[in-house]
């Protein structure tokens, strides 16, 4: 069945995963999965994206099983999903198995404990859409906290003095903590979240402003490289283009 009609509904069964068109390499899922990683690497805005998809559906042929539709609507949610081997931590190659040369799992067909999975936010779009609802709060509360609450975090020299010259200031405040999970076998997962600390209390803690910038699922505890390598990346490059 082609699912290329825009019509179709987005509650198709998702346990069914066709091939991308007949012949094909490569099944639907992976395609989704590679177009969405493309995006959140070149970091693409959404006029590009769409251009982008004109030029696969332009390349592929015509009777495939790709739901522009459902695809769209899928780009709009800033979450990327990467899976990395359990052994050496570099990204799997879902179709090859492969990870790196030197690594004994290489090549080899893997189940639950042979991978990590990471989900990542794109921090452009959730940070700026936190801003945007509390921009009035950012832009008086911290003239304002020596009256209304001395003991907070704004208050500190450290914070003056990296402040002291700036007319707005925008500081996020990075937390993960990890819990024990049981499925049938035992895995770590981390929650690594955000707060924008120019929000006051209690409202800056509150879930509608908490950021959620990674999750990590994998049987190893995770290095700080792999929790924060990554995230530190993006923070920098979106200081860099604000
Ligand atoms: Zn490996």
């Amino acid at each position: 069945m082609s699912i290329s009609n825009e019509s179709s509904s987005d509650n198709e069964d998702i346990s069914t995963d066709p091939l991308l068109y007949d012949n094909s390499n490569i099944h639907v899922s992976e395609a989704v999965s590679s177009i969405h990683n493309y995006i959140a690497t070149c970091k693409l805005n959404s006029s590009h994206q769409k251009k982008l998809l004109d030029l696969i559906f332009f390349l592929i042929p015509k009777d495939n099983n790709l739901n522009r539709r459902k695809l769209m609507k899928q780009l709009k949610q800033p979450f990327f999903y990467k899976t990395l081997c359990n052994c050496c931590s570099k990204e799997v190659d879902l179709t090859t198995n492969e990870c790196s040369n030197t690594c004994k799992l290489n090549g080899k067909e893997r189940n639950q404990e042979g991978i990590i999975e990471q989900c990542m936010n794109d921090l452009n779009p959730s940070v700026s859409d936190v801003v945007k609802r509390n921009l009035h709060l950012i832009t008086t509360y911290p003239s304002l906290v020596d009256k209304f609450l001395p003991n907070d975090i704004l208050n500190a020299n450290i914070y003056k003095q990296e402040t002291q010259s700036k007319s707005l200031y925008i500081s996020l405040q990075l937390h993960s903590d990890g819990i024990d999970v049981m499925t049938t076998k035992h895995k770590n997962c981390y929650v690594t979240t955000g707060i924008i600390l120019e929000i006051p209390p209690p409202l800056r803690d509150m879930s509608k402003n908490k950021i959620l910038l990674s999750l990590y699922f994998g049987k190893k505890e995770p290095s700080i490289e792999l929790i924060y390598g990554k995230l530190l990346e993006d923070l920098s490059t979106l200081i860099k283009t604000v």
